[in-house]
């Protein structure tokens, strides 16, 4: 299996594309038909979106990766992969599978390395919403991307954020990327709230599916991160006006920076000491809303 390179994407060519990775629609569990779902999404100023209904691949006319005016639809699915000890669906969305969903492999382990060898991205859906423990997603094997913001389940039962789950993993060595998405199904207030930011040379869904294999995408409430840094051990952080920048490392290791009350700040250097095996960006602003960088390895 081919490694897609590691790189900072606040460095890499190309261009910032506001993609919706998880929703449904009528042809699953969704209030909305495919087609309202992504006149939404191109009214309100998003460039790429993935329907990801349940277990199939929602076509939509007049083509799956047709461009309408701004909006790129991605062919996604959100495949059921059984059940976590706790006994809640465990969910893996897929957006660019080219391979018929038929021949994926009968285990969680080796669907989630079918996805990858056949060209597509695949991250695990909210693993706390799904009671999965830290062990029971080390063991799922490929793991490369998973959600750590869904709107809908944190609108649901406070259970959509997962930071703690994507640590855990960063801290085994893994390298995995981290998504916020809506997981809207348009009966709740639960579209518009968390979405990516993908850096892609060219808006097609070839080249922003290429741009999520390799990690060049930061996730979000609302904040921008707008440059991440590295000028020897000094890291350098630019985003739009927040309460709060941190780096957050393995273990205890991270720090942060605060605006002073009543006011917000937009940029923080950080002295890095040591050589963490991996740094990743957060920032907040005064609403909680957050921004969460991909892991930034050393040197890159
Ligand atoms: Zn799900
Ligand atoms: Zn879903």
């Amino acid at each position: 299996m081919s490694e897609p390179p590691v790189t900072n994407a606040f460095d890499a060519p190309g261009q910032w594309y506001r993609a919706s990775l998880h929703t449904h629609t009528t042809e699953s569990d969704g209030a909305w038909s495919p087609q309202a779902v992504l006149d939404w999404h191109q009214a309100n100023a998003y460039q790429a979106v993935a329907l990801t209904d349940h277990d199939r691949i929602t076509r939509v006319l007049p083509a799956p990766s047709a461009v309408e005016p701004g909006v790129v639809a991605l062919p996604g699915v959100e495949i059921s992969l059984g059940r976590s000890r706790q006994g809640s669906p465990v969910h893996l969305v897929v957006v660019g599978l080219s391979a018929p969903l038929a021949e994926r492999p009968h285990s969680a382990r080796e669907t989630l390395d079918w996805v990858w060898e056949n060209g597509a991205f695949g991250y695990l859906a909210h693993p706390y919403w799904s009671g999965l423990s830290n062990e029971e997603l080390a063991a799922l094997g490929s793991v490369r991307a998973l959600e750590i913001f869904n709107t809908s389940a944190n609108w649901e039962n406070r259970k959509g954020e997962a930071c703690a789950h994507w640590d855990d993993l960063l801290g085994r060595g893994q390298q995995a990327w981290g998504l916020a998405t809506d997981d809207s199904h348009w009966r709740n207030p639960d579209h518009g709230g968390s979405w990516v930011m993908v850096k892609a040379k060219q808006l097609t869904a070839a080249a922003v599916v290429d741009a999520l294999r390799r990690g060049l995408f930061f996730s979000t409430n609302h904040p921008t991160i707008e440059s991440v840094r590295w000028e020897g051990k000094l890291l350098w952080i630019r985003s739009s006006p927040v309460e709060a920048i941190y780096w957050i490392g393995a273990g205890s290791l991270g720090w942060s920076r605060h605006a002073p009350p009543g006011s917000q700040l937009s940029e923080a250097e950080f002295q890095v000491k040591g050589k963490p095996a991996w740094i990743r960006i957060e920032v907040c602003d005064e609403m909680g809303r957050r921004a969460w960088s991909n892991p930034i390895y050393a040197g890159g």
